[in-house]
């Protein structure tokens, strides 16, 4: 079977779907996504999703998507691809614009499409990498298609064994990853960046603050250097251990702490597609 994608209203066949060479998120990255989870056809979460979406629209000055052509979408594509567990990728761009950095009248593009997806690893490495997120940006805090400087750390971290690489801010303190939050346990108590780190406000993050309960600290980057142990959170790796941070390896990952941070949330999630 072909995979079926939405695309401005209707569901259509992805190899013959058509968006503008000029549509102004292809062209300058003017658009924000979603990821969201997918298991047995049901998507987890999506009311936090569409929330954040239409405030990354907002940040961005797109015209707030109608969340039920959005839901509506993603109940469709589920229904036309039924696998056992995927993501849901939801683009919501300017759309066509022929004149360059100006964003054009034709009004957005809307996507939505279904990739299928292994169940994350246990456990994984990072690095940290010299590049910082401006935390005082336009775009901080934002789920927007200008992702390159995720693209270019991902690719170090590719380079060091690693599926994940996190960034430091513009004052040093430990932000996130990118595409996931960081946990840390210090002196046993679990500690997140705030989001006036310049972090995305993370699903998956806000899950555990609510459900597990962590501190949320400015930290040093160097403090990846003495916590006992580190966890990942996203869509896309639940609550994943760490058990390497550059050099460093953190024996018996998952520390106690993440195991059952990670229990928690597995149990809550099971309980609760749309928490
Ligand atoms: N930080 C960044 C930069 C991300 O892109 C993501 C997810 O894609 C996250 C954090 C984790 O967010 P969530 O838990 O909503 O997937």
């Amino acid at each position: 079977m072909k995979p079926a994608i939405w695309l401005d209203g209707s569901l259509c066949d992805a190899d013959s779907a058509r968006v503008s060479a000029f549509d102004h998120g292809l062209t300058v990255g003017d658009g924000v996504f979603e990821t969201v989870k997918a298991t047995e056809g049901r998507a987890f979460a999506l009311t936090r999703h569409l929330r954040r979406l239409a405030r990354s629209a907002e940040g961005l000055g797109l015209p707030a998507p109608d969340p039920d052509e959005v839901r509506r979408g993603c109940e469709e594509v589920l229904k036309a691809n039924p696998v056992p567990f995927g993501r849901l990728r939801i683009t919501y761009t300017g759309g066509f614009s022929p004149l360059g950095s100006d964003r054009g009248t034709a009004g957005p593009t809307l996507v939505v499409a279904l990739v299928e997806a292994a169940r994350p690893a246990d456990s994984t490495a990072v690095v940290t990498v010299p590049w910082a997120r401006n935390e005082r940006g336009a775009l901080a805090g934002l789920k927007t298609t200008s992702y390159g400087e995720n693209v270019v750390a991902l690719a170090r971290a590719r380079q060091q064994d690693a599926t994940e690489a996190l960034f430091g801010n513009t004052v040093g303190a430990l932000c996130e990853g990118t595409g996931s939050n960081v946990f840390v346990v210090l002196d046993g108590e679990l500690h997140t960046p705030p989001l006036s780190s310049g972090c995305l406000a993370g699903i998956t993050r806000a899950l555990v603050l609510e459900w597990v309960g962590a501190k949320e600290t400015d930290l040093p980057l160097e403090a990846l250097g003495r916590a006992e142990e580190v966890f990942l959170t996203s869509t896309t790796r639940d609550v994943q251990a760490v058990h390497r941070v550059d050099a460093r390896t953190l024996p018996g990952a998952p520390g106690p702490v993440t195991a059952e941070a990670r229990r928690i949330f597995v149990e809550r999630a099971a309980a609760d597609i749309d928490p």
